[in-house]
């Protein structure tokens, strides 16, 4: 006989038998798996506070390091269910691509399948490194993370922009206006790069030596009225991020680039320094930003700063999805995405979190940190509706109705929006 025949021989012999047989042939290896089916009682389902119940246990195997970044995953809330599609990706995970003066690395919807509307690049410049002067499509959101830099832009009237921006300083690339970075001193710079499509790719941008090298010298020289050999040195690959000195006088160059066409009539760059909290709460402080403070932009975002224990409160976006940069601490966002089915991540500094249009979620610090980061949008007009506003602004009879929490707590709510939860 074989071992298969002989072990299914036993299983229905013991089917026939019932439990009594089970436990006299309990030092068979077929008992364990047993004694969770109907022969043995009803399944229990349990959860302990420590984890240990027996059905908990795993016998491995286990990447610890990235289940400990992960607890909400590895042992979720009870109220999580079913299947919600990852949200969350971390720059960690991304390549980088490595020049003489800095690297890049993105997350785009060929990384986080979700993300559709909004993709994003991280890049780090040396002093005098230049991210090549070019231009794509999508308009450029950013915001500095680190140190200094100079930028240049053209519109379309050939006006001009030249500007330097420091760390939390913002800027906005409008669609197709070609532009530049370049690291400052003392020790260049960091920042992030938020686009207005998930298919962005930083790595096919329209380069202006890329262009050159393959235009016929003879047309450049049509084109400029000079002789072709003006081009000989157009460098035959692309620069994309090249080392070179630091750029000149700020007010000269501003002056130079401006020359008969003036500058841009409204700045491509933003300083949320200058402006107040939108909103602030004993558990921390929001910045919105979107076209009403920085008219160029079509991109809207809002930076949140939340304190330990600090909740941004439930909440869904009407008008967009919603792409978020986490830039310092620890927490966590629980979505829900209807159909019973919700699910809670972990993020940390340099993960990416998405949130569908009109998806309700929230984040809370789960760190001892402050927990800062960015929720972006592909609209020039931020919204969002909160569950706190939805509850005081509905009649409170009909409210009651659906939820039974009592008219007094419902006439307890702060009749305006308070965005982060007071701790
Ligand atoms: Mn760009
Ligand atoms: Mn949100």
């Amino acid at each position: 006989m074989s071992k298969m025949k002989e072990r299914d021989t036993k299983l229905n012999r013991r089917k026939m038998l019932g439990s009594a047989a089970v436990a006299a042939a309990s030092a068979l290896t077929v008992v364990a798996p047993l004694r969770a089916s109907a022969d043995a009682g009803p399944f229990q389902n349990q959860q302990s506070g420590d984890h240990n119940a027996p059905n908990e246990t795993d016998p491995g195997p286990r990447n610890l390091p990235l289940a400990q970044e992960n607890p909400d995953s590895v042992w979720s809330p009870k109220t999580d269910n079913g299947s919600v599609k990852p949200f969350k990706y971390s720059f960690a995970l991304s390549h980088k691509r490595i020049e003489a003066a800095g690297w890049t690395r993105q997350v785009t919807v060929r990384d986080l399948a979700i993300s559709k509307d909004i993709a994003g690049v991280e890049m780090r410049l040396t002093a005098g490194g230049v991210r090549e002067l070019h231009w794509h499509v999508e308009a450029e959101w950013a915001i500095m993370l680190y140190g200094n830099a100079r930028i240049t832009a053209v519109d379309h009237h050939a006006r001009s922009f030249v500007d330097d921006v420091t760390q939390g300083d913002l800027w906005l690339f409008p669609p197709g206006v070609p532009h530049s970075i370049q690291g400052l001193g003392p020790d260049g710079c960091r920042f992030l790069l938020v686009f207005d499509d998930g298919n962005f790719d930083e790595f096919h941008t329209f380069l202006i030596t890329d262009w050159l090298t393959h235009t016929p010298k003879e047309v450049l020289a049509k084109n400029f009225n000079v002789p072709a050999s003006t081009f000989d040195k157009v460098p035959k690959k692309e620069l994309f991020i090249f080392q070179t000195g630091l750029p000149g006088d700020l007010k000269a160059e501003q002056a130079q680039a401006a020359e008969a066409t003036g500058t841009v009539p409204k700045s491509y760059s933003f300083r949320p320094s200058t402006m107040k909290p939108t909103k602030v709460t004993p558990g921390g402080e929001v910045k919105i930003i979107d076209s009403k403070l920085f008219p160029v932009t079509p991109i809207s975002a809002a930076i949140v700063t939340l304190k330990p224990g600090g909740l941004r409160e439930l909440h869904w976006h009407p008008n967009a999805d919603e792409w978020q940069y986490y830039i310092q601490g620890k927490g966590r966002m629980t979505l829900f995405i209807a159909g019973s089915d919700a699910r809670t991540m972990d993020f940390q500094e340099g993960d990416v979190g998405y949130v569908p249009i009109s998806n309700p979620h929230y984040i809370e610090n789960t760190g001892d940190t402050d927990l800062v980061f960015l929720e972006m949008f592909k609209t020039p007009e931020y919204q969002d509706i909160s569950l706190a506003e939805w509850m005081a602004h509905t009649p409170h009879l009909l409210m009651n109705q659906h939820l039974q929490v009592g008219m007094q707590m419902l006439d307890a709510i702060p009749k305006e929006e308070m965005v982060i939860t007071p701790v």
